[in-house]
């Protein structure tokens, strides 16, 4: 193909090879589009990472998945990027308790994620975006990505790290009618009615109560128990007043806040030179 061509094409056409639309899911490529799409990705695959469980009695079990892969696959449209098969192997011992939870052990959950990024890379992809969609994984995925410099290896992982855009959030908290939350509260309760609005029984809401339990009084100090201290429905917040409305909002910013972050992933070289540079002086 000659280069002109292939510039014009990666141009105009962010997500189409050869005239036709390329999907961003992994497992809707064939195996000859899958090459393409590496090429096409600039060496880009997001992992899009849940958990199934517990989300208040009006969620469903699968909230976090459905959300961190519908903002992955939204944001791959905008800027080309492969988006990584459902993937929910995360922390979540904290709802053992609860009808439906998939807890596994903390071994499986640094394996599995190590294995599938190796997989990905013995694919061709060098850099791995973690988008997380699970609170309970935040100390995880960070020190997990940290111990990437335990052993030499040729592929970037990064963790998006959603900030909040100030106009959002003011529009956001002007339509809301709660001030509390944290999990299948407002604003995950209206982004699932954006996105999945068949799986969402909003008259379930009210059926048990997400107000916070203060049973702990441990003032600089942190203990495992701490989330089923608080909120032992596994529900944090008051989702009555959820809309598609704000769904829309939050959704959108956390969409449009991923693509620009793949776009930046495309075109840092920097982070893998200095990963090669830092393991070269091992030696
Ligand atoms: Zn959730």
């Amino acid at each position: 193909m000659k280069r002109e061509f292939l510039f014009l094409l990666l141009l105009f056409a962010n997500s189409v090879i050869f005239g036709q639309k390329i999907s961003p899911s992994w497992e809707e490529l064939t195996s000859e589009e899958f090459a393409k799409a590496v090429k096409l990705s600039e060496g880009v695959c997001i992992i899009p990472i849940g958990v199934i469980e517990k989300h208040g009695q009006h969620l469903p079990l699968g909230t976090d998945v459905y959300n961190a892969r519908e903002i992955s696959l939204r944001a791959a449209a905008k800027e080309y990027a492969i988006v990584f098969p459902t993937y929910y192997v995360g922390q979540i011992n904290e709802a053992k308790h609860q009808p439906g939870t998939i807890a596994y052990s903390p071994e499986m959950l640094y394996k599995f994620l190590q294995e599938s990024c190796d997989e990905i890379s013995r694919n061709g992809i060098k850099k791995i975006i973690i988008m997380n969609g699970h609170g309970g994984n935040n100390n995880f995925l960070k020190y997990f990505c940290q111990c990437q410099l335990a052993a030499e290896k040729d592929y970037a992982i990064f963790i998006y790290t959603p900030e909040a855009d100030a106009e959002t959030q003011k529009k956001i908290s002007e339509l809301r009618k709660s001030n509390t939350g944290g999990h299948a509260d407002e604003v995950e309760s209206s982004e699932m009615m954006y996105i999945k609005p068949e799986l969402v029984k909003m008259g379930r809401a009210n059926a048990e109560s997400g107000a916070e339990l203060n049973r702990l009084n441990l003032k600089n100090a942190y203990t495992a128990i701490w989330w089923y201290g608080k909120y032992p429905n596994h529900y944090a917040g008051d989702a009555t007043g959820a809309s598609v409305e704000i769904g829309e909002l939050s959704f959108n910013q956390e969409v449009q806040q991923l693509s620009e972050v793949i776009r930046i992933i495309k075109s840092d070289k920097a982070t893998i030179n200095l990963q090669k540079k830092f393991f070269n002086e091992w030696h």
